[in-house]
């Protein structure tokens, strides 16, 4: 499967479950991240570079299905649905969503693997992995595989958080964010909505990016609703 370039995302709640799964990916080399909830899924797909996607639809916090849409606002990254949900419908409304496969559980392990290898074998049709993963704007540069920022061809140092900041305008280039939504991705639920810690994040993100940070070139403010990366 040539796998060690791929990375999969298992979103999974059952624990035995979850631990067949990681079971088979382990023995076909593939390395993988896991989630045990829709929110978890998501800070995960923001913060880690992820090839392919194992979805649940029944997860704790909120439905599978509200997964595939938030990621297809800003990626086309397979997604292989992998359900109870036996339902023809349940089936059609996932893929009409954008999940790329739906696998009915039980499953086989023969079957899972033939399905994550049909999804690699297609990023690799699409070529050119790195091209796939730096996104930029201007000058502006974001290496998702490698967690890496770059302005004007120079290495920029990044917090954790402040690269996951930077990188979730990057997914949503050109849409207005709002501060409650970029609020529950960074730091998740439960944070409430303390536009504080937000605010100070920004302003240290700017400083790093803008070469004016008062008045911003990347990153805009629309007062009284958030903030949005300019689509150049
Ligand atoms: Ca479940």
């Amino acid at each position: 499967m040539n796998p060690n370039n791929y990375q999969v995302l298992v979103v999974e709640d059952d624990a035995q479950i979850l631990k067949f799964i990681c079971y088979l990916l382990d023995n076909e080399g593939l390395s993988y991240i896991t989630a045990g909830s829709g929110q978890a899924a998501l800070s995960k797909l923001v913060s880690e570079y992820i090839d392919v996607v194992l979805l649940d639809l029944g997860l704790p916090d909120f439905d599978g299905m509200d997964v595939i849409k938030k990621v297809r606002e800003w990626s086309d990254m397979p997604i292989i649905v992998v359900s109870a949900r036996d339902q023809d419908k349940e089936k059609a409304a996932a893929l009409d969503s954008g999940a790329d496969d739906y696998l009915t559980k039980p499953f086989s392990a023969t079957e899972l693997l033939a399905r994550i290898r049909v999804a690699l074998r297609h990023i690799s049709k699409q070529g050119n992995q790195a091209a796939r993963a730096v996104l930029s704007v201007g000058d502006l540069q974001l290496d998702l595989e490698k967690r890496l920022v770059y302005l004007d061809g120079a290495e920029l140092h990044m917090t954790p958080m402040e690269y996951n900041l930077l990188a979730l305008l990057f997914k949503n280039v050109g849409k207005v964010l709002t501060t409650a939504s970029i609020i529950k991705e960074i730091w998740g639920v439960g944070y409430g909505t303390d536009t504080q810690a937000l605010r100070a994040l920004m302003a240290g993100l700017r400083r790093k990016i803008e070469k004016n940070p008062a008045k911003p070139r990347y990153i805009l403010t629309e007062t009284g609703i958030g903030y949005r990366l300019v689509d150049e």
